[in-house]
């Protein structure tokens, strides 16, 4: 399984409640207690098992283009060693 993870940019986020609802993973939840920049709860990611696999649901469903992710590159897909 790929591995992955995200970075939501929380000053931008707007609430909405989206990204929460479409993680296959359901590793990203709405912060209850804290307000951003711009007065909403927002999304945070909650993943201490690393459970992310960067599948990028989160980031495409993002209204607002919050979300950035990274995904691991297996090994055999990266270039070989020079010798
Ligand atoms: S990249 Fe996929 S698994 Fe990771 S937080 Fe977003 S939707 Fe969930
Ligand atoms: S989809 Fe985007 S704007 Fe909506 S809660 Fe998630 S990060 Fe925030």
């Amino acid at each position: 399984m790929a591995r992955g993870t995200i970075i939501i940019d929380q000053d931008r986020c707007k609430g909405c409640g989206l990204c929460p609802e479409v993680c296959p993973k359901q590793i990203i939840v709405m912060e209850e207690t804290l307000l951003n920049a711009k007065g909403y709860h927002p999304a945070v990611l909650a993943d201490p098992d690393g459970e992310c696999t960067g599948c990028a649901i989160c980031a495409v469903i993002c209204p607002d283009i919050c979300i950035t992710v990274f995904r691991e590159i297996p090994d055999k897909k990266r270039a070989p060693a020079p010798a």
